[in-house]
């Protein structure tokens, strides 16, 4: 192991991890091992998506002091690629490693009522919400929001789970009772013209960069594609920058940290949620941009300067899902004969519908054509014949 020089900059070929074993952990670590570190993850099984490519797996759960130590023996500094890391586990490595982010950097952006707290705090703009915690939190809320509104449990709720559609006010009652009586936010229906995402990359200074936007589209409140530049207009490009560098910093976040946005049809920005990791939206700054989510993230962990957020070229992201596998293998060959297409396998074993199993990557100076090529070519994968 390299230790840190004076400047605290770890330099290759430092030992790195990740806490999270899934597909970002993955190219976190692809990212390292391309800048020469060595790069390990905590990981349940040896056959996770990062730990099939880590130069080294501890084995274990997140939260696991055995585990925990392990890991504190191998790596000098720590990343995670999920934000329901537990604080105390955080806070432990802390004292121990570098760790970014930072715990309290977590904290917020894993519970919703402090992730909305801390957006009213700083004056960030999001949907109007109620906490709801208590049947009369429940009724204020439904009262003042009006249907209809989504409930969303506070604690992990990702790609629409956790969540219920309220249409009616009287049905608020038995939507939070399918929720288990959990606490909750309440928020406002948003008639959204589009939804969007930032990713901004920090480093230990405190300087900050963001991504061009991205255009996400979601079926069945998981991601299936992104775009990016967004065609949103300069100013509200411009805006959703600027807030989401805004978030970074009042989150003092270190590493790489996403904003997801509602856009309004008059072009207002509301914040959705924040994501202080790479996020699916920024999957094709791999190929697109000149340093990838990945790659400022590593830099960011080990106190090097960030690299450029500018794109080289427009380009479009499409999600593979376990679905496709519903037929039998996808059709890999159909789908890479437009020469332009970038394939990604995350190298899960099994697929189930709505699992993530990789993406599809094109570039092209109209990133609607970038978008278009790359829904040909998933369409391909479950062409026969
Ligand atoms: P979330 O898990 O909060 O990101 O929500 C997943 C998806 O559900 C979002 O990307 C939206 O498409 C939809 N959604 C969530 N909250 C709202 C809202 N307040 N109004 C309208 N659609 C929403």
């Amino acid at each position: 192991m390299t230790p840190a020089d004076g400047d605290g900059v770890l330099h290759p070929p430092a030992s790195i991890a990740v806490l999270g074993s899934g597909q970002l952990g993955r190219m976190f670590i692809q990212a390292a091992q391309r800048m020469g570190y060595e790069a390990g993850v905590l990981s349940a099984t040896a056959e996770t998506p990062a730990a099939q490519v880590a130069n080294w797996t501890v084995l274990g759960p997140p939260d696991h002091l055995p585990a925990l130590r392990a890991l504190a023996d191998r790596a000098l500094a720590v990343t995670v690629e999920f934000e329901n890391v537990s604080a105390p586990a955080l806070r432990w490595l802390a004292r121990r490693r570098i760790v970014r982010p930072g715990w309290r950097t977590l904290w917020v952006s894993q519970n919703r009522l402090r992730e909305k707290t801390f957006l009213a705090r700083h004056g960030i703009p999001h949907a109007p919400w109620r906490p709801v915690r208590t049947p009369d939190e429940l009724a204020t809320a439904a009262r003042e929001l009006g249907a209809p509104l989504i409930l969303k449990t506070a604690d992990s709720g990702y790609d629409g789970k956790g969540q219920a559609l309220v249409e009616r006010e009287a049905d608020a009652a038995d939507a939070w009772a399918g929720l288990g009586r959990a606490p909750c936010v309440a928020e406002a229906w948003v008639e959204f013209a589009a939804e969007a995402s930032v990713v901004v990359a920090r480093g230990r200074d405190g300087e900050a960069s963001a991504f061009p936007v991205g255009l996400n589209h979601h079926e069945r409140h998981i991601l299936a594609t992104t775009t990016s530049p967004a065609p949103v207009g300069p100013i509200v490009a411009q805006e959703a920058r600027e807030a989401a560098l805004a978030v970074a910093q009042a989150l003092d976040a270190v590493g790489v940290l996403c904003v997801e946005f509602f856009v309004t049809a008059d072009g207002r920005l509301l914040v959705n949620e924040i994501a202080p990791r790479p996020h699916n939206s920024g999957h094709l700054t791999i190929e697109a941009a000149y340093t990838s989510q990945f790659e400022q993230q590593v830099r960011a962990l080990c106190g090097l300067p960030l690299g450029s957020c500018d794109l080289a070229s427009p380009a479009a992201m499409v999600n593979l899902l376990g679905d496709l596998w519903a037929g039998g293998e996808p059709n890999w060959a159909r789908a890479l004969r437009d020469p332009g297409v970038k394939l990604h396998l995350y190298g899960k074993r099994t697929a189930k519908p709505g699992r993530k199993m990789g993406h599809i990557t094109v570039l092209d100076p109209d990133p609607r054509q970038a978008l278009d090529r790359a829904l040909a070519a998933k369409r391909a994968l479950t062409e026969r014949g």
